[in-house]
């Protein structure tokens, strides 16, 4: 049978922190070869501007579609998450052996002659009779590679164009994010990352993995139970049990062995502070008799936050937040403005999170459920609404 198919496989997108890699596999049709003007464009390709080659794209692809078409060719795209998977050298492989695949469908693969790849990875595809040739850098050959990359290079444009109007912030455009200083400028925090970057790649890695600490003032047990599900895949935290709030001293033990069961489960540690009521007395002086939520509430706030900012600024603890928002029973406004000011004060970071949210509050009633723990029937001190022994 006669060899006539010159195959050439090239990629876009390798380089890059991130977005997917597209390859493309193509050839021309030895039995109707494009006019020799088109060919000349395309083989001056080094002197393209971006309009010509969008130009030559579309030529490229309408060729393609003919009855007898002048173009064959195949694309294929391998997105960040493969290429997490298995490394981006296995997934540029992956990317050019599925688009050979789908140019195979359209040409007898008995009838390829040769087949050229751009870089020197020496990859093996099954699917051919024989190795490529692999080249490097600006030859002859390269110019008859670069016909199918530009297939694979205006088709990954195409595509950032779309993920420039999803993530504006990465400034796409002009940025192609060949992993500059400016570009690891910018993830600061985990919160820079998107979802069309290679975390696999050691500079995001590094982001992701960075576990700051946490220190996490813990009003009750149950109350600590899904935000320290959920936090500890993101912080590297310390609980922090002040709440000399509670009364009487058996309840308060009660609800100090919830605590500890809850860290146990978890696998948090944890500090304990000591029992002292005198504190949490003088902090309520003169408004005890206010109801819950107003002005004794928010001395009783007060003074377990002032503490736990305390300790985190001592031990040197970048972030601190509390449960107490968990409650559908508590101002979690009131709270939010003691943290603010303590975050002020103390040059910290407050987390102000409503651990409400998503169901928070009724998922720790299944996690004490499930788990044993004990759930208390009052806020905590004396002065509570429904404080037992009030009658
Ligand atoms: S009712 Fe609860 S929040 Fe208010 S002072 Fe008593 S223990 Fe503190």
């Amino acid at each position: 049978m006669l060899k006539k198919y010159k195959i050439w496989i090239d990629e876009a997108g390798r380089w890059p922190w991130l977005w997917p890699v597209v390859a493309c596999s193509m050839t021309f049709n030895p039995d109707n070869l494009p006019d020799k003007i088109f060919l000349d464009t395309i083989n001056d390709s080094k002197k393209l501007t971006e309009k010509k080659r969008d130009e030559i794209f579309h030529k490229l692809i309408e060729l393609s579609t003919w009855v007898n078409p002048q173009v064959f060719f195949g694309v294929w795209v391998v997105d960040n998450f493969l290429i997490d998977e298995i490394n981006i050298k296995k997934a540029n492989k992956e990317a050019m052996r599925r688009s050979l695949l789908e140019l195979l469908r359209k040409i007898n693969k008995e009838e390829i002659w040769s087949v050229l790849v751009d870089w020197n990875d020496n990859y093996i595809f099954e699917e051919l009779e024989k190795k490529p040739i692999y080249v490097i850098g600006w030859d002859a050959k390269i110019l008859e590679i670069w016909r199918a990359s530009i297939i694979a290079k205006v088709f990954r444009d195409n595509l950032i164009n779309t993920y420039s109007l999803i993530y504006p912030d990465l400034n796409l455009k002009n940025h192609k994010w060949y992993g500059k200083k400016k570009h690891s400028d910018y993830l600061v925090d985990k919160t820079k990352v998107t979802g069309i970057h290679r975390l696999s790649y050691k500079p995001i890695k590094k982001i992701i993995e960075k576990k700051e600490k946490l220190l996490l003032h813990v009003c009750c047990g149950p109350d600590a139970t899904i935000p320290l599900v959920d936090f500890k895949q993101k912080y590297d935290i310390t609980c922090f049990w002040y709440d000399p709030n509670i009364h009487p001293k058996e309840e308060y033990d009660k609800r100090l062995e919830a605590f500890r069961q809850v860290c146990e489960i978890e696998n948090i540690p944890f500090i304990e502070w000591e029992y002292d009521t005198k504190t949490f007395f003088d902090a309520v002086k003169w408004v005890e008799k206010t109801p819950e939520k107003w002005e004794k509430c928010n001395k009783c706030y007060d003074f377990r936050m002032e503490k736990t900012a305390k300790l985190a600024k001592d031990l040197e603890i970048e972030n601190f937040t509390t449960t107490l928002t968990i409650s559908p029973h508590k101002d979690i406004n009131k709270i939010f403005i003691i943290w603010q000011n303590l975050s002020n004060k103390y040059k910290l970071k407050f987390l102000d999170f409503d651990f409400k949210k998503n169901n928070w509050f009724l998922r720790s009633i299944d996690y004490c459920k499930l788990n044993n723990i004990y759930r208390q029937n009052y806020c905590g001190c004396v002065y509570s609404d429904n404080y037992p022994l009030k009658k």
